[in-house]
């Protein structure tokens, strides 16, 4: 057994006052931080002046750094005795791959600890202040991802996911919105259902917009939106123009905030 270990760490969606106590513990720990693109620049800011520091960034279409290189220079950090703090934004287990991660690490025989986070869904949803679910308005929510592979269609369960009693969350969406849309409506989710997209959610930089679902990639392309995106369908977006209608913060939601 070696001395080392990886600690799989959430980082949360952005603020970094949304990491967890045991996040920041593990982080203070690090003799080396491998992390990924999204974490931004609040959250580096808590690793130890004399932690090493390694990016892992991907980006749509890009990969810089291989899953299996990830997965390879954990396991050597790890047997160099290191504390290895793998920082991933959001939950580490909710499209972050970091189960993959750790089924590498226990094939290896390295210790390995999953700390969870804050996901994009629920940190930019409260943000905003909608619940992803409500009473009368949605019984339940989905996370999906609107990535696929290159040249591949979306392997989604459209006649699943066109509910509306439930809210639909969409990760890594932007590239396929179009389609998304026209899936969920061809499949008889109503066109007028509410819509919203945010980037960069929790953040200083959090932009969003709000649009019926028929209206949302037209809305989405001609938004200046940088970094990540989500999009939250669903009659609980509904709840933030109620707010809006009262006054409350959110009054920009209708156009580009
Ligand atoms: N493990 C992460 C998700 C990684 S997939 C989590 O649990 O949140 C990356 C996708 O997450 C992005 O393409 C975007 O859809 C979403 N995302 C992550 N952070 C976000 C943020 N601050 N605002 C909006 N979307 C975000």
């Amino acid at each position: 057994m070696v001395a080392g270990k990886v600690l799989l760490v959430g980082a949360g969606p952005g603020d970094p006052d949304l990491l967890t106590i045991k996040a920041v513990r593990a982080i203070e720990t690090a003799d080396v931080v491998v992390y990924d693109r999204l974490i931004s620049d609040e959250v580096l800011k808590l690793i130890p002046k004399g932690a090493a520091r390694i990016c892992v960034g991907k980006q749509a279409g890009h990969h810089p750094v291989p899953q299996s290189e990830i997965n390879r220079q954990l396991v050597a950090l790890a047997r160099k005795n290191r504390v290895v703090v793998r920082l991933k934004g959001g939950d580490p287990y909710i499209f972050g791959r970091g189960c993959e991660e750790a089924i590498e690490l226990e094939r290896a025989g390295i210790p390995c600890e999953v700390i969870p986070g804050i996901t994009a869904a629920q940190g930019c949803a409260a943000s905003l202040r909608v619940p992803l679910t409500h009473r009368g308005l949605a019984t339940g929510v989905r996370y999906v991802t609107g990535h696929c592979r290159d040249g591949e269609p979306l392997d989604l369960d459209w006649a699943s996911l066109a509910d509306p009693s439930t809210t639909l969350v969409i990760y890594m969406g932007l590239a396929n919105i179009n389609e998304i849309v026209r899936q969920l409506i061809a499949h008889g989710l109503p066109g007028d259902t509410p819509a919203l997209a945010v980037s960069q959610g929790t953040t200083r930089d959090e932009r969003k917009i709000r649009a019926p679902l028929v209206q949302l990639p037209a809305t989405a392309r001609t938004t200046d939106f940088a970094g990540p995106i989500l999009f939250i369908i669903g009659r609980v977006v509904d709840m933030a123009a109620q707010r809006e209608g009262e006054g409350h913060a959110l009054g920009a939601l209708a156009v580009v905030a």
